[in-house]
């Protein structure tokens, strides 16, 4: 929406225990964008999306400074469903969906919370199916039965049966085969074309420098690089660190 403030993190500092995960880092997603967060592993990213989130106590992290708002509105110290009611939904790391539940009970669980009343859950789950045709087949089927590319559409649709505004995705091609990380890549873009604003972690640099507008290099904790995507697709430092491309 026009004057909404989208997502601000500026200056967050997060720690597990003697641990300095995050040492300042500032960034923005403006409303109705894709903005992309690039590092290696242990950089720093899982750990922006829990602060992001309120899942950081589960993983026994804990705020250690600066501040995170959506709309303007402080998310930092706000509790995981309360961030969610807020309109911010995660998608967590390894496409986890409750295995021995059918796919139909996991899209009732990311319901769990949701804005709007039994109307806009149910014209959530249309829109749902929508994307993931594949979900309607497979609804009375136990989750963990289904193949990787679809835990992770499942992963997906049932963070928006939160109805977000924003989605927080973590590696959602990770594993996967090129054609369903394709597909995944597709959908994200749809969603955000329905109007989902998106801050997406990707270990696949090249996707997500496609589907990003801009992008932040996390290392060690701080921000090394950023910029418009394709600013940095066409930078040295980009194509010979992260792509791998001399
Ligand atoms: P990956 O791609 O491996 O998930 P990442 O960029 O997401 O990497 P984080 O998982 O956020 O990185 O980890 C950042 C740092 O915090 C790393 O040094 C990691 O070892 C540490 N860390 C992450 N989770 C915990 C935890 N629960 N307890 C202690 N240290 C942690």
């Amino acid at each position: 929406p026009p004057g909404h403030a989208g997502l601000a993190v500026s200056e967050l500092a997060v720690n597990y225990g003697p641990v300095r995960a995050l040492r300042g880092v500032s960034l923005r997603v403006p409303p109705g964008s894709i903005v992309a967060v690039l590092g290696a592993n242990g950089a720093g990213k899982t750990t922006l999306l829990r602060a992001i989130s309120g899942t950081l106590r589960f993983h026994r992290g804990s705020v250690g400074g600066g501040a995170i708002s959506w709309g303007g509105t402080r998310l930092s110290g706000v509790s995981a469903p309360a961030v969610v009611a807020r309109g911010v939904t995660q998608v967590p790391e390894g496409r986890r969906v409750f295995a021995r539940m059918t796919v139909e009970e996991n899209l009732r669980a990311g319901a769990l919370g949701a804005r709007g009343g039994k109307k806009a859950v149910a014209a959530a789950r249309e829109e749902v199916l929508g994307l993931f045709p594949v979900l309607a087949e497979r609804a009375h089927q136990r989750a963990g039965l289904l193949s990787g590319g679809e835990q992770q559409m499942l992963a997906i649709g049932r963070a928006l049966m939160a109805r977000p505004a924003m989605l927080l995705l973590d590696e959602p091609t990770l594993g996967l085969a090129p054609l369903m990380a394709a597909r995944i890549a597709e959908t994200i873009k749809e969603i955000n074309a329905r109007g989902t604003s998106v801050l997406l972690i990707e270990q696949n640099v090249a996707l997500a420098l496609s589907l990003a507008s801009h992008a932040y290099v996390l290392e060690v904790g701080e921000v090394v690089l950023y910029g418009p995507t394709a600013d940095l697709a066409a930078g040295d430092e980009v194509r010979r660190r992260y792509l791998g491309i001399a």
